[in-house]
């Protein structure tokens, strides 16, 4: 097929519909990065782990797409011999207030096809999956795995350039001027002329998107996470992955226990606002970022509802003493110099309403032969492969066919 395509993005997303479109025969895709390497933010950045699909409203994108993204994943990775680990998840119950919640996420699963998940009550059968667990019932689902979101997006880019692809590191994409059926996409390089745009720009998506002029609504609000590494001669206190019943009204899962694909333990993420869109510490600040989050109309809003909980976050994030309380409700006999450094983090690109409200599904916006990728947040690298072909179904060949 004819058309030029770019891509804005090298991260799992972006890397993944290049891939999709080179198999299918779309000759002329081109994947421009600004970083000097693929994946260098929240695909390279996040907890590793592919979700099977608990938590999401049936019937949305992230219901559906996370469970076909899954498989493909799975298939993926044995295909090309990359690791694949179904540690299983076991999602904790620790007191009466939570179980009410914990139903609904037993609920949401069961509507979702989540395969082969096990409701537990007491403290015995959780214990016979997680050994030093704390609480009173659990959902588990087994077949939740570890990958390496990194190497997969790297594999992917192998397959794009040996079916013709271009993938072009260090080139950000600063303008986009849209000339009829055409699209002029300027690097600070060089320009390059195009069919179609295709972008998926994470934390700088709303970014991309003014480019286009398309409405500034959904922002992006930078949230980072926070790792703690779990010390080696204590990793067997984690046998999989152990998470908390997360708040039904914030769209992150809560400090969870993960053990990673290449058997590392880690703790986390929190959830704490991010002082620049790609600031992985407190010392990384950008004033411009963090003022235009501020007077965003819809920041009044967010903060009456959430102050609590960001206080608590933001605490827990200065204080290790409070992070290590959150993390030994699940596990007693975890002892504070058992989380032994803080390890990455990472930024959740989260989209926003003016209305203050916090994105919870994914959102494609279309501005000629432009697409924008507007929220992808979790579970998005496990829905990669089925994002991209959503993506293509639906924008790409609805246009070819026009
Ligand atoms: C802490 C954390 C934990 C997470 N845990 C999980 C998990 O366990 N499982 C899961 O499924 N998901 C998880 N996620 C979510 C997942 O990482 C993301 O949804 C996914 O990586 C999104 O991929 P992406 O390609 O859209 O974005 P990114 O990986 O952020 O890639 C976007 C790319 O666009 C590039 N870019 C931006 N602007 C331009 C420009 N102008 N020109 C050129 N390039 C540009 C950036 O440099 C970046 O590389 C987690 C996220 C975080 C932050």
């Amino acid at each position: 097929m004819g058309d030029r395509i770019a891509i804005i993005g090298g991260g799992i997303v972006g890397v993944a519909i290049a891939r999709a479109l080179v198999l299918r025969g779309f000759g002329d895709v081109t994947v421009f990065e600004k970083e000097d390497r693929l994946a260098a933010h929240q695909t390279g950045r996040n907890s590793g782990v592919v979700h099977a699909g608990l938590y999401y409203q049936p019937g949305t994108l992230k219901a559906r797409l996370c469970a076909a993204g899954r498989i493909s994943i799975r298939d993926y990775c044995a295909e090309k011999n990359l690791p694949y680990r179904e540690v299983g998840k076991l999602v904790v119950a620790v007191d009466e207030s939570e179980l009410a919640a914990l139903a609904d996420i037993e609920r949401r699963s069961l509507a979702n096809g989540v395969p082969d998940l096990v409701r537990l009550d007491g403290l015995d059968p959780l214990r016979e999956i997680e050994p030093s667990v704390a609480g009173i019932a659990a959902v588990h689902s087994p077949h939740t795995a570890a990958v390496d979101y990194g190497a997969i997006t790297e594999a992917m880019a192998e397959d794009v350039r040996s079916h013709g692809g271009t993938i072009l590191t260090g080139h950000e994409v600063v303008a986009l001027h849209i000339e009829g059926q055409t699209v002029r996409v300027r690097t600070r390089e060089s320009e390059y002329l195009v069919d179609r745009v295709i972008a998926c720009a994470g934390l700088q998506s709303d970014v991309v998107a003014h480019l286009v002029g398309a409405d500034p609504s959904p922002k992006i609000l930078p949230f980072r996470g926070e790792y703690w590494a779990l010390a080696a001669a204590r990793t067997d206190l984690v046998r999989g992955m152990i998470y908390p019943v997360p708040d039904p009204r914030f769209p992150f899962l809560g400090v969870h226990f993960t053990r990673g694909v290449y058997d590392d333990v880690h703790v986390g993420p929190n959830a704490v606002p991010a002082l620049a869109r790609e600031g992985y510490t407190w010392l990384t600040v950008s004033p411009k970022d963090t003022w235009d989050s501020l007077r965003w109309p819809g920041a009044g809003t967010l903060a009456k509802q959430h102050w609590r909980m960001g206080l608590d976050e933001i605490s827990g994030s200065l204080l290790k003493p409070l992070y290590y309380r959150k993390a030994r409700r699940f596990i007693p006999e975890l002892r504070m110099d058992d989380l032994t450094s803080k390890t990455a983090a990472g930024v959740r690109a989260q989209a926003w309403g003016r209305d203050g409200a916090l994105l919870d599904d994914f959102a494609v916006d279309q501005v000629g032969p432009v697409t924008l990728l507007r929220n992808a947040p979790s579970p998005a690298a496990t829905s990669s492969m089925a994002i991209a072909d959503h993506l293509i179904e639906h924008y790409v060949f609805a246009r070819t066919t026009d």
